[in-house]
């Protein structure tokens, strides 16, 4: 259906802030399709999106119909290109009304996957937890193993923009490592959105962990786990397929699909995943969880190559981290002599994630020396957790919505009230730090909530750090603001 996309009336839904929908929509215009954007945030709210399709728009390649969705624009189409975002699409009106019509419904991920040169080339990562830190790590082990001269090496899904513009340099023994969320794990299903589509699967997969997230999405963590099993299921024994996976996560009774023959997973054995973790070089990212992804990430280059793990593991020794995952990015000298390190892990918008990035600091000295920057968006979760790391950190300074919440459950804790700190704003919690800390101590900012209170998304939070890391010079005070939230 979808092999040539010359004059096809294809409907591109969910525009989106972050430039979701602007790969796929530019791309459809350059195929010759004559494509329809809808979405249901008016203009106002998508300016940098459609200031990208310009061109497009002004070429009269691509129309909009923002503000709302029109029921036509669905059952009058060739072609539905859904946005991943779009949560439970089994039950959206808009996609059924396009299904009675028979009008097809595909996302990005798929066009990408069904086009690729080479299914033996590919490696997918899906998890709960670290699957951009992985892929980012196969990528870069991958790079290095090969050299210049070698195949190269494309990043693409979740991470790092549309692949579908690349897909004309794309070689045959290329590779390309995908990021993949559950919701284009459950696009990539044989007959969804399109009863005659095949499933897909990477040649290797791996998954990172599973716990239960998404479940707006998803409805419950039946759905969520099953989606997470095809990454597995589609695969092929035949072709020799590689799945990897610390456990199996009890996908059995998700939903009872399982792949015609025998499945090809098998959990890795624990005692080897330990002999090459400790195998790994000194990482620059920190954290056992890291070196988790680092095993993994040390295993799929190992299948990819047909390579010993442990020799291709010394490559992620150079991976540089990704930003705002607990990057470095900085250090500040402190009146009281000595310097204060800097780590920006402003993608933390969970207690449990904040927990996560405090704990790779402990390892081996206790959080002591940890001076913890947290608060933001008030997504009324539970924020005793971060309190709870209020004791054993050398100061607590908290900011945004939720900041009073997160100090008054840290001082509950036992915190010291002298170690906590309500700041308000990013540059008060910087200049106390810097007042309070001592050399050799770490600056981090790990928020565990989201950043709508006070900034446009986590990336311009974690880069306003990064300047403060950087400068001496206070940045503006950033304002509380009834911000609408912007939810990726
Ligand atoms: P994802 O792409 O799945 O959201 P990331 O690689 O961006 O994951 O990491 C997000 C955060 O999740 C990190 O800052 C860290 O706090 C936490 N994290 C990463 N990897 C793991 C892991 N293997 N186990 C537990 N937590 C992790």
């Amino acid at each position: 259906m979808t092999a040539s996309l010359a004059r096809k009336r294809v409907t591109v839904m969910g525009l989106g802030r972050f430039g979701g929908g602007v790969g796929v929509a530019r791309w459809l215009a350059r195929a010759g399709a004559r494509v329809l954007v809808t979405d249901l945030d008016p203009p106002i709210r998508l300016g940098e999106s459609i200031e990208a399709l310009r061109p497009e728009i002004e070429a009269g390649a691509i129309q909009l119909a923002l503000g709302a969705h029109d029921e036509n624009h669905f059952t009058d189409a060739d072609l539905v290109v859904a946005n991943p975002a779009v949560p439970k699409p089994w039950a959206n009106p808009f996609l059924l009304s396009a299904a009675r019509a028979g009008v097809p419904v595909t996302t990005e991920i798929r066009l990408l996957c069904e086009r690729l040169p080479s299914r033996q080339r590919t490696i997918g990562v899906t998890g709960s937890v670290g699957k951009s830190t992985t892929t980012a790590m196969i990528a870069h082990a991958l790079r290095e193993a090969l050299g210049e001269r070698g195949p190269r090496v494309f990043l693409g899904g979740n991470i790092g923009g549309s692949l579908l513009s690349s897909l004309d340099e794309l070689r045959a023994d290329d590779w390309v490592v995908l990021e993949l969320s559950s919701a284009m794990l459950h696009w990539l299903g044989a007959g969804v959105g399109d009863a005659s589509a095949p499933g897909w699967a990477p040649h290797i997969a791996v998954l990172t962990n599973l716990a239960p997230n998404h479940m707006d999405w998803h409805g419950d963590m039946a759905h969520y786990a099953s989606s997470k099993a095809g990454i597995f299921e589609r695969q092929s024994r035949a072709e020799g397929d590689v799945a990897l996976c610390t456990q199996w996560p009890g996908f059995e009774g998700s939903d009872g699909r399982r792949a015609a023959g025998e499945p090809v997973f098998r959990p890795e054995d624990p005692a080897a995943l330990a002999r090459l973790g400790a195998a790994l070089p000194a990482l620059a990212v920190p954290g056992a969880h890291n070196r988790v992804n680092a095993t993994l990430a040390a295993r799929a280059v190992g299948e990819a190559l047909g390579a010993d793990p442990a020799t291709v593991a010394r490559h992620l020794g150079t991976f540089p981290g990704l930003a705002h995952r607990l990057q470095f990015v900085g250090e500040r000298a402190l009146p009281s002599g000595g310097a204060l390190r800097f780590y920006n892990d402003s993608k933390s918008t969970t207690p449990e994630s904040t927990e996560t990035a405090v704990r790779a600091f402990d390892e081996g000295r206790g959080a002591g020396h940890v001076h913890l920057i947290a608060g933001g968006y008030d997504k009324k979760i539970d924020l005793a957790p971060i309190g709870a790391l209020g004791p054993g950190l050398a100061g607590l300074y908290t900011i945004g919505a939720t900041g009073p919440a997160i100090a008054g459950a840290a001082r509950g804790a036992g915190a010291p009230t002298s170690r906590v700190h309500e700041c308000v704003t990013l540059s008060g919690a910087v200049q106390a730090a810097l007042r309070c800390a001592r050399s050799g101590d770490v600056l981090l900012l790990s928020p565990g909530c989201a950043s709508w209170d006070q900034f446009t998304n986590y990336e311009e939070r974690g880069e306003a750090f990064a300047r403060l890391a950087r400068s001496p010079n206070p940045e503006p005070e950033q304002k509380l603001s009834e911000k609408v939230p912007n939810i990726p």
